[in-house]
């Protein structure tokens, strides 16, 4: 059996490195394992607040990490997809050895660290490029946005992996784990010497605590508000009863999700020149799942009816949360505008996949 990073610490006086010595020679009487010490540092002191040797190869940072410390995580994303580059990857291919092999070097970084912005930025563009051309550097811009690539198969995006979205959940695991009171060293850590009984969720770090404590701190706060943040004003008045449960796109019913989506005759609008324009879309039932299975038609209609609702659903809450928070109205004819434009984009993706649309193109296009 052999240990292979071990890091010990103590106040860089004798006494305390004789009872280091003392401890290390106990556990060699009572394990058997020897310190090899010619493979074995001692650092006094930090130079620059860097400490000179990584840990299983990340570097140990007591400050904000920068584009420099993270350029080896960078420059191995960019030689294995160079190398990939050079065979002939099918679409699919691709996306998938995105997701498994990129994702797995980007996470185990992201479960330690908070990336800067620049890096997932460049990771996720050295990885984007790829998925749509095939190559590492950059040639022509994507078919649909970003946004659209990272949603899931089942909302008719292509599954990729948001980086900077999976970096602050990891983060936010670290979170949790504070408020889990954890049997782990570090938690255990935190609770000594920053919380002192306080309650966590109520906690704000001083002023003078570290870059990275604070930003913990910060995403925990986030965090809180994402879990208290809920869809229709039905449910939060269950919280708030003072709030406003009216629906703000008519002001004539309660909004819950049915009525902001389907009853409401802002939504009605939009649905009915949708019907107009795509005729697989089904009639108006009294509940979301009734409606799905309605859904009726080859692959392709399916599909293409699919990719429509969901623009629609996101559309209109957009427009129901434009009109909350901007406090401004936003008429029908733009939603029906930006809903048409991202089909006719995914339709038009599909089909340079699959001729099966092609057949569908001109009557989207219209
Ligand atoms: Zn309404």
């Amino acid at each position: 059996m052999c240990v292979n990073d071990l890091l010990l610490f103590c106040k860089a006086d004798l006494s305390s490195l004789q009872l280091l010595m003392e401890a290390l020679t106990s556990f060699s009487n009572a394990a058997g394992l020897k310190t090899n010490f010619h493979k074995s540092q001692m650092i006094i002191g930090l130079h620059d607040n860097t400490f000179p040797l990584k840990y299983l190869g990340v570097p140990i940072m007591a400050s904000k990490l920068t584009m420099v410390e993270c350029a080896s995580l960078v420059e191995k994303i960019m030689a294995r997809v160079q190398i990939w580059a050079a065979g002939n990857i099918s679409f699919v291919g691709r996306a998938r050895l995105i997701n498994i092999v990129i994702f797995g070097m980007h996470s185990y970084w992201a479960s330690i660290f908070l990336l800067p912005k620049e890096v997932t930025e460049k990771i996720t563009q050295i990885y984007g490029n790829y998925l749509w051309t095939g190559v590492s550097a950059y040639k022509k811009a994507p078919y649909i946005s970003w946004h659209q690539t990272c949603l899931l198969k089942s909302q008719r995006g292509i599954g990729m992996k948001d980086l900077a979205a999976w970096n602050k959940a990891t983060i936010a695991k670290l979170t949790w784990a504070v408020a889990q009171k954890k049997e782990v060293l570090w938690v255990k850590w935190v609770h000594e010497r920053y919380l002192k009984n306080k309650s966590w969720w109520d906690y704000t770090p001083s002023q003078d605590a570290s870059w990275y404590w604070k930003k913990i701190c910060k995403i925990k706060e986030e965090f809180k508000q994402a879990h208290h943040r809920l869809p229709t004003k039905q449910r939060l008045a269950k919280f708030l009863p003072q709030n406003e449960t009216l629906c703000i796109m008519c002001s004539e019913d309660e909004e819950d999700e049915m009525h902001l989506f389907f009853t409401c005759n802002y939504a009605k609008i939009i649905w009915s020149n949708l019907t107009g324009w795509w005729k697989f879309i089904p009639e108006m039932t009294n509940s979301t799942q009734m409606f799905r299975r309605q859904i009726k038609g080859t692959r392709t209609q399916k599909q293409t009816t699919y990719a429509i609702v969901a623009a629609a659903i996101y559309y209109i809450r957009s427009a129901r949360n434009h009109t909350i928070f901007k406090q401004q109205k936003i008429t029908p004819t733009q939603p029906i505008l930006l809903i048409k434009d991202q089909v006719k984009t995914r339709v038009l993706f599909l089909s340079s996949c699959s001729n099966k649309y092609s057949k569908y193109i001109d009557l989207i296009l219209s």
